[in-house]
């Protein structure tokens, strides 16, 4: 995906870990999403079943399941949000994510990086 931010800067979304991109989980889902989580791990644990074994991780019976289940939560809970590095405008899909909108920093020494990671990619 790529648009015109208002100042003329293309921003491309072609590529993983950008770092003028964001994704964007309102409080709202917060809790939701991370008991969604947690029930998506208690299904590859099982517990000690008497047999004096520790928890055992079924991983390879359910990976796939997994990684569908983990995509769809993904996309269902986040929203995208990308930063101009040319104006610093912030830019955010609708809650349909069919329409986009944006936001002009108000003071002109906005850091044009307030999506970057603290921690460097690895
Ligand atoms: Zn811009």
């Amino acid at each position: 995906m790529r648009f015109l931010c208002e100042c003329g800067a293309e921003i491309k979304d072609q590529d993983d870990a950008l770092p003028f991109k964001a994704h964007l989980m309102p409080d709202e889902n917060f809790f939701g999403f991370l008991d969604h989580l947690r029930d998506l791990l208690d299904r590859l644990v099982s517990v000690d079943d008497g047999r004096g074994a520790t928890a055992t991780v079924q991983v390879v019976p359910f990976r796939n399941k997994l990684q569908r289940e983990m995509s769809l939560l993904v996309g269902q809970s986040f929203r995208h949000l990308y930063q101009c590095p040319e104006c610093g405008r912030l830019h955010i899909d609708s809650l349909d994510g069919k329409h986009g909108f944006s936001f002009k920093p108000e003071a002109e020494d906005t850091p044009r990086n307030l999506l970057q990671s603290f921690t460097p990619p690895d």
